[in-house]
């Protein structure tokens, strides 16, 4: 099996949400200066570069980023590519047979926006017609290819409650970039799983500049 890794790096040119904490990876420890061994302190917005939504990010009494079920997280994903220049439309989606699928990834032209260490608010979201159709469709989990799937600041975040309140994973910050995966493919990043509990969202993945034993420190919000 081919896996493709479809993170982005958590580094000095990760973009972060308007208001989240930047990303800040400060040396504890570094064998360079004849300590021990390479330990950092991360300091970093739960939302950044590719995460999970949790439905607690936007419902006070709902789970948080532990009680998302991992078979849901785990398995075969769509990934669709749509043209839209604003937000998703459900006509976006209907050119598409999804009635098989448990997770689709959108691939938009937000893939080509990483690697720019600005943000760029005029990104494509998905609207609240697209997020009520993955829900009609039975959709369990979405991903997109931006820091947020609502589009930028829509009042209510309509796209977030419907989904969430669907219990619809969601996953943030990909990028989808599958025309050409080998960039993504086979390189020594090291995987960190994280469990914040009580949380809005959760780490997926991030590219450490030394040693696993990161410590960290999460803005929970
Ligand atoms: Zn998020």
């Amino acid at each position: 099996m081919k896996l493709i890794d479809l993170s982005v790096p958590l580094d000095q040119r990760l973009p972060s949400y308007p208001g989240n904490a930047p990303l800040d990876l400060e040396p504890v420890k570094r064998l360079a200066r004849g300590d021990s061994s390479n330990v950092s302190t991360l300091r970093m917005s739960a939302h950044a570069g590719t995460h999970v939504d949790a439905p607690r990010h936007f419902f006070d009494d709902a789970g948080g980023i532990e009680a998302l079920p991992l078979d849901v997280l785990c398995g075969r994903a769509r990934v669709v590519e749509v043209a839209a220049t604003e937000a998703i439309t459900a006509d976006d989606l209907r050119r598409f047979n999804l009635s098989d699928e448990v997770r689709v990834l959108i691939k938009t032209s937000n893939s080509q926006l990483w690697g720019d260490p600005a943000f760029h608010k005029e990104y494509i979201g998905v609207g609240e017609s697209a997020a009520q159709y993955l829900v009609e469709r039975g959709i369990k989990l979405v991903g997109v290819d931006y820091l947020s799937v609502e589009p930028f600041k829509t009042p209510g975040a309509p796209t977030h409650h419907i989904l969430l309140g669907a219990g619809t994973i969601v996953i943030e910050g990909l990028t989808v970039r599958v025309e050409n995966p080998s960039g993504f493919f086979g390189d020594n990043r090291q995987r960190l799983e994280s469990n914040f509990k009580a949380n809005s969202g959760g780490v997926t993945r991030r590219n450490p500049d030394d040693g696993l034993h990161e410590e960290l420190t999460v803005n929970g919000d």
